[in-house]
């Protein structure tokens, strides 16, 4: 019963696979699409290890974030810390760089006005290159993990 046992691994699988706390969406920049409401927003690492978030209308077309706002928190070993952000035409960037010592988690704190309640994204910073997919592997698509 060979084939059996295959389809029972196939299902084990997939069961697994959707039991994964939330599957990583690319943003057009390269770094993870996070669900935000109204706007979706791009989590993004730049060169200079700043955080940038970018707003997305239905089109994926940048666009003013308007009212909503977003809270960046790193949870290095030394400690979390929160970035200050600063406005841009298109989201917010961080004033400083990220703290060294990755991978470590970061959350990013959603809101859809200052005075709604936050929705909490979970990035696992790890800015190697992954091979699989050429992202980095904080934003890493591969099914594989
Ligand atoms: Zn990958």
């Amino acid at each position: 019963m060979k084939i059996k046992k295959i389809i029972l691994a196939v299902a084990a699988l997939c069961a697994a696979v959707s039991l994964h706390a939330e599957t990583i969406v690319a943003g057009p920049k390269g770094g993870r699409l996070l669900a935000a409401e109204p706007l979706k927003a791009e989590f993004f690492v730049t060169p200079d290890r700043k955080v940038e978030i970018t707003f997305y209308d239905a089109a994926l077309k940048p666009t003013d974030p308007g009212a909503q706002t977003v809270a960046v928190i790193a949870e290095p070993a030394g400690g979390r810390t929160k970035l200050e952000m600063e406005k841009t035409a298109t989201g917010f960037v961080s004033k400083t760089a990220l703290p060294a010592g990755e991978p470590y988690r970061i959350v990013v704190q959603a809101r859809a006005n200052a005075d709604a309640k936050p929705k909490n994204f979970r990035v696992d910073l790890d800015l190697a290159n992954c091979g699989g997919c050429d992202k980095a592997e904080y934003a890493c698509v591969c099914d594989s993990h």
